[in-house]
């Protein structure tokens, strides 16, 4: 449980942060960030800060993750790609406001504790894959929207493909060591559509699955 006082504070922050869609903001409030870190970090779930998870990765600051989730204007109806489950809290978001979320990880640990989660608070439309994110998935593509949550050099063209006309993707572009873009890509009829929406700072996109 989370007490009354804690959450409308985090609730407030988020709002502060610019998270003013009220869908997000209600998908968020379903999602307890305290299961998604463990140890003594569990006492800061609830503070705007990214924290450190498992396999050397983080947890994104909350503000960052109800940006990005607002930037990609998520649906009923909508099928959606997830790279980088992480803990899984960003996909747990996406589960409330999509019809289908498709995650993946390279970390088998991380996919593996993800699922766990899942299972155990019933979200039965997310499904975690152990894979490399660069690749996509094409058995299951196109997609309504695509979210990558480690940073790219470039927009993956691979990624680009396996997104619907119409679609969105949002992700952070840039180095590893160096501030990076938020950037918003809308698949057109004519072509693509960048906006830079915000300097973010995210783990690297690395190809190839890791050794854990
Ligand atoms: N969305 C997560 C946080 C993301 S941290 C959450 O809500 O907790 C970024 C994640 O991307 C890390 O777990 C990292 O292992 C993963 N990642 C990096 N490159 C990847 C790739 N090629 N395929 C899949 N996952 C990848």
């Amino acid at each position: 449980m989370i007490d009354p006082e804690t959450l409308m504070q985090y609730m407030l922050s988020l709002r502060h942060a610019g998270v003013t869609n009220r869908d997000v903001l209600n998908a968020m409030e379903r999602v307890p960030r305290h299961l998604f870190v463990t140890g003594h970090f569990r006492d800061r779930a609830y503070q705007d800060v990214p924290l450190p998870i498992a396999s050397g990765q983080t947890i994104s600051q909350p503000s960052v993750v109800g940006r990005m989730t607002q930037a990609l204007e998520v649906g009923k109806r909508h099928k959606v790609l997830e790279i980088g489950t992480g803990t899984g809290f960003q996909a747990a978001i996406l589960s409330h406001l999509a019809r289908r979320v498709y995650t993946m990880e390279r970390h088998r640990i991380l996919a593996r504790s993800a699922t766990r989660l899942f299972q155990e608070i019933d979200l039965v439309n997310v499904t975690v894959i152990s894979g490399d994110g660069t690749l996509g998935l094409p058995e299951q593509a196109p997609f309504d929207r695509i979210l990558l949550t480690a940073a790219a050099e470039d927009p993956p063209s691979i990624l680009l493909a396996q997104l619907r006309v119409g679609g969105i993707m949002v992700l952070p572009v840039g180095q590893t060591d160096a501030v990076q873009s938020l950037i918003k890509i809308e698949k057109t009829q004519d072509g693509l559509e960048y906006t830079e929406l915000d300097k973010v700072r995210f783990v690297p996109l690395v190809q190839g699955m890791a050794n854990d």
